[in-house]
Parts: structure tokens; sequence; C-alpha cells
């Protein structure tokens, strides 16, 4: 019987479950491109249920306990006496989520002798030291698709928020009880005719693409992998052979590359002076990919016109993180990939997975980031090590 290691976000300050805004969320059988949504053979949540925290353990205790399997959910993850750190040593599966990401450090897959798989509930597997996890044979996966359209909802809406310098016009009327147009209005632009390009055009990066085309924008992007013609037609897109020319021809650039070795650190000082002043960034993607105190000094400067996104790194990130106090930020927690909608998606994936694992089924490839000691799935695609 395996013993399955889930680390989760802490639950709601007022307690769990939350009272619900509505009572159903619509029914997704299947993604942009056709593939399905996840197939377990069963469930124990209602959808629409807040099952990525602590309380809501994914739905998976029922399932897991009575196959006979123990399941620890916890939040601890830093420092030597977590429970994270207790708890590896003897752990078969792995579970986490980016938005509260237990990190798989070298040194913590070298302790985790059992271990054989992690599972990311999510997207996004850098939380995980993949080349450890290439050394040490232990399976990769996450849930492909399962919040790529939230994402892009998100990072529509924080492109939206900070060219119409909407939280600050918010705080006028609320915090500082006043009606100050001038001083609102004194940042608010137009997206209509702006070069809006995004880094990275896989599921989220198109979704991106496509939700922004009826903005009446002029489209770019950037990726390893050229979109099909008839897609570029249609979107009306410009595409950059590298990121250095695609930074320099947007006003907003939106960032939805994985974090590997060929992004770590890509927009420094040097790549951020490329750009035009006054650009927006948007990052939805992973904090790591920027420098972290270079978007803090273009921002002060003038020289970037806004930064916003939910990535944040360490995560949490600590009391005194510069990306709390910058000037001109659009800044939330992790959370673009966490709706309730997408809460759903992943749990039932990490519960397909689960199933397959324990039955001796292979694992869809889509979902497959490591396995067999190489990349393979997505991670083939998307990543290198
Ligand atoms: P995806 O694999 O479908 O797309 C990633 C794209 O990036 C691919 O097309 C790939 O070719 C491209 N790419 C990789 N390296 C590149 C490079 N060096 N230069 C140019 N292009 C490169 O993944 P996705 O579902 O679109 O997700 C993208 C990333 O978004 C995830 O890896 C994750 O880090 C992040 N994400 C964040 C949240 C959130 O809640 N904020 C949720 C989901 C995913």
């Amino acid at each position: 019987m395996a013993k399955i290691l889930t680390v989760l976000y802490p639950d709601p300050v007022d307690g769990y479950p939350p009272r619900y805004a509505r009572d159903e969320i619509p029914v997704i059988s299947s993604y942009p491109g056709g593939q399905t949504t996840p197939t377990p053979q069963g469930l124990d949540f209602k959808p629409g249920e807040l099952v990525g925290c602590v309380s809501g353990e994914l739905g998976l205790r029922p399932f897991l306990e009575s196959r006979g399997h123990t399941l620890v959910v916890t939040s601890e993850k830093e420092g030597p006496d977590s429970v994270l750190e207790r708890e590896l040593p003897d752990a078969d599966v792995v579970i986490s989520q980016p938005f509260w990401p237990a990190y798989l450090t070298p040194d913590r897959i070298r302790r985790a002798e059992r271990l054989k798989l992690s599972i990311t509930a999510g997207i996004g597997s850098d939380h995980v030291d993949l080349p450890s996890a290439i050394e040490h044979d232990i399976t990769v996966a996450e849930i492909t698709y399962s919040n790529s359209i939230s994402v892009s909802e998100h990072a529509v809406m924080y492109i939206l928020a900070l060219i119409h310098n909407y939280l600050p016009a918010h705080e006028w009327v609320t915090t500082r009880r006043g009606w100050n147009v001038a001083d609102s209005v004194s940042r608010n632009y137009d997206v209509e005719g702006m070069d809006v390009g995004v880094f990275g055009a896989g599921r989220i990066g198109l979704a991106v693409l496509r939700r922004l085309k009826p903005f009446d924008v002029k489209l770019h992007y950037n990726d390893v992998h050229r979109l099909p013609q008839d897609l570029e037609k249609e979107l009306g897109l410009t595409w950059h052979e590298d990121v250095r020319s695609l930074a320099a021809a947007v006003d907003v650039l939106s960032i939805h590359a994985p974090l590997h070795a060929k992004t770590v650190n890509l927009f420094n000082d040097e790549m951020l002076a490329t750009m035009k002043r006054g650009s927006y960034i948007v990052n939805t993607a992973r904090a790591l990919i920027v420098d972290r105190d270079a978007v803090v000094r273009a921002l002060e400067r003038g020289h970037l016109a806004g930064y916003a996104g939910d990535v944040w790194y360490p995560e949490p990130p600590e009391d005194d993180h510069p990306w709390r106090t910058m000037p001109h930020e659009g800044m939330t927690p992790h959370v673009a990939g966490s709706t309730l909608s997408a809460q759903a998606r992943y749990a039932a994936g990490v519960r397909e997975i689960l199933e397959c694992w324990f039955d001796n089924r292979p694992i869809r490839q889509e979902y497959l980031i490591v396995e067999g000691g190489r990349l393979a799935g997505t991670g083939a695609r998307s990543y290198t090590v």
C-alpha cells in the first residue's frame, strides 16, 4: 500500500467550507483542440467546491483510503520540522500545487527514497528539480490544460486592469473615499491599437491571443514552435524569431512560457531596456523568468508603465518582498490557475493519474513531464533540462 503526501494551500481564514457565491459551475467536457477534460472512474466531491486547500484534500481521501492507501495532507512545507520534511522519506507519491509549491529540491529528492511519482495538481512542474527526477526515475505528471483557459482569462484581466489604471481608480473611491477623476485617468489608456505580444504561445499563450483579437490590437508572439500559418493568418499574428525582437516590438508583453533552463532570468535589466518606454508586462507564468529587482528598477524609473501577475518566488513570498510595494503593480497571490472551475478539473485529473498508476495503466501522454528517466509528453515539447 502506498503513502501519498499531498501539500496544499491553507484553508480560508474564515473557516472551511466557505459560503459559495454560486451553486454550480459550467460543465466543460473538452478543451480547444479536442483534448477531453479528466476522465476518472469516480469523483468524491461536487465540482465547484474548494478542494485545493488542506480541508478540501483534492477530494481524494475516500478513494485512496478505500484502496488501503495512506493520505497525508499538509500545508507545512518549509523548514526541517515541517510535515513535508518529516513525511517525505517514506512517501511513494507526492502531490503539490504550483500555488503552494512543495519545492522538491535535489536534496529532498535524494532523501525521498521511495518516491516514484510526483503529481502537479495544476500546470507547471518547475517546483520539482527535473534533472533529479530524471536521475532517480521519478515520473512527473501534471494536469495539462486543466487551468489554461482560467489563466488566459486572468492574463487579459491583468492587461486591461493595468492599461486602464483600474486598481488605483478603485482605491480612490474605496480606501481613499475620494472622487478623483483626474488622478485616476492620468494613467488611463486604451488597449485598442496597441502592439500586444505573448512569450510562449502554447495552450495559455494561444488562448490569450484569441481572447485579445476582438480588442483590435496588433498581435505578436515568440515561441520555439511556430504556429500553423492559417492560424497566424486568422489572428493576424506577427511571429518573432527571438524574444528580444518580440520585447522591442510590443507595448504589452504577456509571459506564458514555462520556467526552465532557457527561460530563467530572461527579462533582466538588459532585456527590459530594449522594451519601449511605457511598456507593460504581465506575468502569469513563473516569477523567475524575470529578474525581480530589474522589474522594480524599471517601474521606479518609469521605463515600465506597469507590471501585473500572480507568480512570485518563493511562494509564499517574504513579507518585505519588493513586489508588494513597488509602483504601478497589479499583483495577486498565485490564483489564476486555481479558480473553482480549474480546481474541479485538476482534482479530477489527479484522481485519473492515481487510478492509472495504481491499476498499471499508462498515464495520458499529454500529462507527462518526465517518465522513464527522460522528458516525456508535454515535458519533451515545452521544457529543457
Ligand atoms: P504549454 O506547454 O501548452 O505552452 C508553453 C509554450 O511555451 C510552448 O508552446 C513552448 O514551446 C513555449 N516555450 C517553452 N520554452 C520556450 C522558449 N525558451 N522560448 C519561447 N517559447 C518557449 O503550457 P501552458 O499550459 O500554456 O502553460 C505555460 C506555463 O504557464 C506553465 O508552464 C506554468 O509555468 C504557467 N502556469 C501558470 C498558472 C497560474 O496559475 N499562474 C497556471 C498554469 C500554468
